[in-house]
């Protein structure tokens, strides 16, 4: 990567965990999205189970492979192939008893808020309340100023990008526009603002020096 880029993802990044942790959540910087990965698996413990939440950012680590080999580790997989499509929405529910989360978040804002929307809410859900540990793995490219821009950023830019990727009958899918629109398959319905937690640590950042996800 570019040095200048890089300089600036380091200083960026230690602002941010500075913000983190005065909200009473951690976070962590790994340059790569391998050294992301690494951290991951050594933070999830012997005997957990994980439940795996949509997350393009996790889908490129070669992340889920290497959790479902850890030993004695349960993965609450609602996307793995061949399952019925009420076997996923089973498993979604069971994740919000899962010892550890992972999944990404649409935006971070330098002072430390989490902005997220969902179509169907069990990922907002489970990151507000639920799974014990959740760890949120976050390209530097989903950083931004404010709340102002982190909605500008998921409404305008991770809504359609995510709506082209699933393929659905939406405006956005033709125009790459937000049209706000009314169509059964809308996945922005539910927003969610992590401004801290109560639980000290529960949430844990991981940024990553590279562009992942949408
Ligand atoms: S509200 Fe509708 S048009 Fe806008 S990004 Fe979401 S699905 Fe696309």
């Amino acid at each position: 990567m570019d040095p200048n880029q890089m300089k600036w993802n380091e200083e960026i990044a230690k602002e941010i965990i500075r913000n983190l942790e005065k909200r009473r959540m951690e976070g962590s910087y790994a340059p790569s999205a391998e050294q992301a990965r690494e951290e991951i698996l050594s933070m999830i413990p012997k005997g957990a189970s994980v439940f795996r939440c949509g997350s393009m950012t996790t889908v490129g680590m070669n992340l889920w492979e290497n959790i479902s080999n850890l030993p004695e580790v349960t993965l609450i997989d609602p996307y793995e192939p061949g399952i019925s499509a009420e076997e996923g929405f089973e498993r979604r529910r069971r994740g919000f008893l899962a010892d550890v989360m992972i999944a990404s978040s649409n935006a971070i804002t330098l002072d430390g808020r989490l902005v997220n929307l969902d179509g169907m809410g069990n990922r907002v859900a489970a990151m507000i309340f639920g799974p014990r540990k959740v760890i949120l793995v976050v390209g530097m490219n989903k950083v931004v100023h404010s709340l102002e821009s982190a909605t500008e950023r998921v409404k305008h830019y991770a809504g359609p990008v995510n709506a082209i990727r699933l393929n659905l009958k939406t405006p956005c899918v033709k125009t790459g526009l937000c049209s706000d629109c009314r169509s059964p398959q809308r996945i922005c319905n539910m927003w969610s603002i992590i401004e801290g937690h109560m639980i000290e640590g529960r949430i844990h950042v991981i940024l990553v020096g590279q562009n992942l996800g949408y």
